[in-house]
């Protein structure tokens, strides 16, 4: 599974609402409340409540805190301590009011308590109002990831992936490859044209490397300035360099006028690394590698691609 941003809602799309209480009467009535304006999910018990989130990542959960086995109090505990499932915001359904018991609700981290029997009303109304929050909070943590120019990640997602990429990789015993890539006579391109055309340039050659990019869980980021990082989990040298050549071709066919270049077109500069991640080693190593092997191909006369065998 890969680790992309799944507990994001949808744009556009009917908010996804978990239900989850150990009484039928009680989901039917919750059920006629938000059936017409959220995507309604059933769990009738706590386990179900789990792995419902786990396949669903609903946007708000309305969770009972009585339930044979696993109770609210530890379906909300489990929840927030997992990174993928933390942020679903979870509203707790009580049958009576008892201070000490919502205290503990919220210090696992729910963000409001329901009392049954349940006010149609007041329950649409507060359920809105968190959904809301988590849409605005959604929205800033992809916009805090994302490269205002190109549209394309940014060095911080870029950061978090290779962290969690190397972790994955490094628990399956599988091969993880990073491409740096870097526009060649950048300055010089600036220097002719402008700071304008330089951002057109940078926007064009992101969105051409991005179509190159055909598997949903390689990660394309804006390294810094006209340097570009492209992470692939899961792939050997061989793979790696295949994407690496059809991008820098794809480059190429975009024929980017540049009087600086010796062709006179755009041309990137590549290096790449694959390593198998193992416990004692660090990602830092993978990324020094590629960024070497960047640096030596700008030397030995850029447009083209250089390959680290040695981490292999
Ligand atoms: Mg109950």
């Amino acid at each position: 599974m890969s680790h992309d941003t799944q507990w994001y809602a949808t744009p556009g799309a009917q908010p996804r609402l978990l239900l989850v209480d150990d009484h039928q009467l009680n989901i039917r009535v919750m059920y006629e409340i938000f059936r017409h304006e959220f995507d309604v999910f059933i769990a009738l018990n706590g386990e179900q409540a789990l792995e419902k989130c786990a396949e669903l990542h609903p946007d708000l959960i309305l969770l009972d805190v009585v339930m044979p086995r696993l109770d609210g109090f530890e379906v909300c505990r489990r929840l927030k301590a997992d990174p993928e499932l933390a942020a679903i915001p979870v509203i707790f359904i009580t049958s009576h009011f008892d201070e000490a018991d919502e205290v503990r609700g919220f210090e696992l981290g729910a963000v409001d308590f329901i009392h049954k029997p349940v006010n149609p009303i007041i329950t649409k109304a507060r359920v809105k109002t968190q959904l809301q929050l988590k849409q605005q909070a959604d929205l800033l943590r992809a916009i805090s990831q994302i490269d205002g120019l190109t549209g394309i990640a940014n060095r911080r997602r870029f950061d978090q992936q290779l962290e969690l990429e190397w972790r994955s990789c490094c628990r399956a015993n599988e091969p993880l490859s990073l491409l740096m890539l870097d526009i060649d006579y950048f300055k010089q391109y600036n220097d002719e044209f402008g700071h304008l055309a330089g951002d057109e340039c940078l926007r064009r050659v992101a969105m051409a490397m991005q179509q190159a990019i055909g598997r949903p869980y390689d990660l394309l980021a804006r390294f810094g300035g006209e340097e570009f990082a492209v992470l692939l989990p899961r792939t050997n040298s061989h793979g790696a360099q295949f994407l690496a050549q059809n991008i820098l071709l794809k480059i190429q066919h975009l024929a980017l006028p540049h009087p600086y270049s010796p062709g006179g077109i755009v041309t990137l500069s590549a290096g790449l690394a694959t390593v198998v991640p193992q416990e004692h080693t660090q990602a830092r190593q993978l990324l020094q590698r590629a960024d070497e092997m960047l640096y030596k191909a700008k030397q030995q006369g850029r447009n083209r691609l250089l390959v680290d065998e040695s981490l292999i």
